[in-house]
């Protein structure tokens, strides 16, 4: 087989990856960019170009918190009139901590805003996302891995599984971090594990959530919980390494009785619970992520601590970057791996990527350490961060992605 030349190739086609793609159709259709977007897992099938069509919501599935700012940028890729069907508004989010009196209660009204953020069945944001990669004119080449990477004098050559081969003049990193392509490149990781696992599940609850998202610290970590559409919600708790075997190992009722223990009654009684999943939990940062002819976004560039609902929503914030830094580049008759693009564009997202990465780590440490001296000072930051106006805001401004 012969060799395609494409000006973007997409390694991943994940949330993050199939974000940037259809970010990309206005430089599609103004520049006549090509572009490939390459995905190794097969997708469930999909018929039409409606992703609701044959949509099965299923009790089991995993959601994201996405951001207010989020949500504007999913409006300018036109993709949010979709997305917004199957998304439960966050009304209120209720900080709080085992043991210690007072919680923090952020409310959307008094932010003046008609949500502080979405929750979102992950399923159904690659849904609607996969169905506009479909109608654009990109190389969609699923299922099919990239097998190996090599740079060329501009730009990279990519091996694919299927006996293809790219060369792309910007290669965007978008593979989660866990296939070696970086590694390959020479891109090494910080590494700082947390000794924590999420355990995820999704939850019937007996009382209606009201919009409420739930983030409550205890000394072996913090647990939060989502709402979702009806009466459920996405239950994210943390669990010292090891100790979530246990938990797992629980039958239903033993789990939900646990789990009430542990919450409280909220929102009631538990009443059913579904799969139950178990993530690892660490800081990952790529040591670099833009050379010439390559950028490394989402995961593969970070990977955080989930409790605060910001891996994706720093992920996107990167891919609306990488294509306004793109578009400008292009207009001033710069090819999309140029150096000088890749400069600006890192340039850009350094601040945020600093700034949420010590906001979530901070956050875990402060509230999720076991420590005599440190209960004080939890118990004072959730009280201080009641009575400190300003700097609740900036909290609330933060967690809805519209401060850097
Ligand atoms: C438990 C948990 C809860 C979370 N909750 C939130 C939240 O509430 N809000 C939020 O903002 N973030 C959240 N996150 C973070 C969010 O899930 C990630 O930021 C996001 O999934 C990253 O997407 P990605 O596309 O970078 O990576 P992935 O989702 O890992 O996608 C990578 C894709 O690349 C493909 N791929 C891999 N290797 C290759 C290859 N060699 N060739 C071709 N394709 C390849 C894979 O098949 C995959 O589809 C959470 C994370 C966890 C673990």
């Amino acid at each position: 087989m012969g060799v395609t030349t494409v000006d973007i190739a997409i390694v991943g086609g994940g949330l993050v990856g199939a974000s940037l793609g259809c970010a990309l159709a206005p430089l599609i259709e103004r520049h006549g960019l090509r572009v490939a977007v390459i995905e190794a897992a097969p997708l469930a099938a999909q018929s039409g170009s409606d992703p609701l069509a044959d949509y099965q919501p299923s009790f089991d599935v995993r959601a994201s918190a996405i951001s207010l700012g989020s949500r504007w940028h999913f409006e300018a890729l036109g993709a949010w009139a979709e997305l917004v069907r199957e998304a439960t508004a966050i009304e209120t989010i209720h900080v709080s901590e085992r043991g210690r009196l007072g919680a923090t209660r952020l409310t959307a009204q008094e932010m003046g805003v008609e949500a502080l953020g979405y929750v979102m069945p992950n399923a159904w944001m690659g849904r609607v996302l996969h169905a506009r990669l479909g109608e654009q004119a990109l190389d969609w080449q699923c299922p099919a891995r990239v097998e190996s990477i090599a740079p060329q004098p501009e730009g990279h050559r990519l091996a694919l599984s299927n006996g293809e081969t790219l060369e792309a003049g910007l290669t965007v990193l978008a593979d989660g971090g866990r296939s070696g392509l970086k590694e390959r490149l020479g891109i090494a990781s910080r590494t700082t594990p947390y000794e924590q696992s999420a355990l995820i599940a999704t939850l019937e609850v007996g009382r209606p959530h009201r919009g409420v998202a739930f983030e409550r610290f205890a000394p072996d970590g913090p647990l939060a919980l989502l709402p979702l559409q009806g009466n459920r919600m996405e239950l994210i708790w943390t669990h010292e390494k090891g100790r979530e075997q246990a938990t797992l190992a629980l039958d239903d009722a033993a789990f939900l009785a646990r789990l009430q223990a542990a919450f409280g009654e909220r929102v009631g009684r538990f009443r059913r619970v579904g799969a139950r999943h178990v993530y690892p939990l660490s800081l990952v940062t790529a040591r670099e992520t833009a050379r010439p002819g390559l950028a490394v976004l989402g995961n593969a560039a970070h990977s955080l601590h989930p409790v605060a609902g910001q891996g994706f929503n720093l992920a996107l914030r990167g891919v609306m970057d990488l294509v306004t830094t793109l578009e400008s580049g292009l207009a001033e008759g710069h090819k999309p791996g140029d150096m000088a693009l890749m400069q600006t564009f890192e340039a850009r997202r350094e601040r945020d990527r600093h700034n949420v990465i010590r906001f979530s780590d901070g956050l875990i440490r402060l509230f999720g350490l076991d420590h005599p001296l440190l209960s004080h000072a939890r118990a004072a930051g959730l009280v201080g961060l009641n009575l400190a106006g300003p700097l609740r805001r900036t909290l609330a401004r933060r967690a809805m992605g519209i401060e850097r």
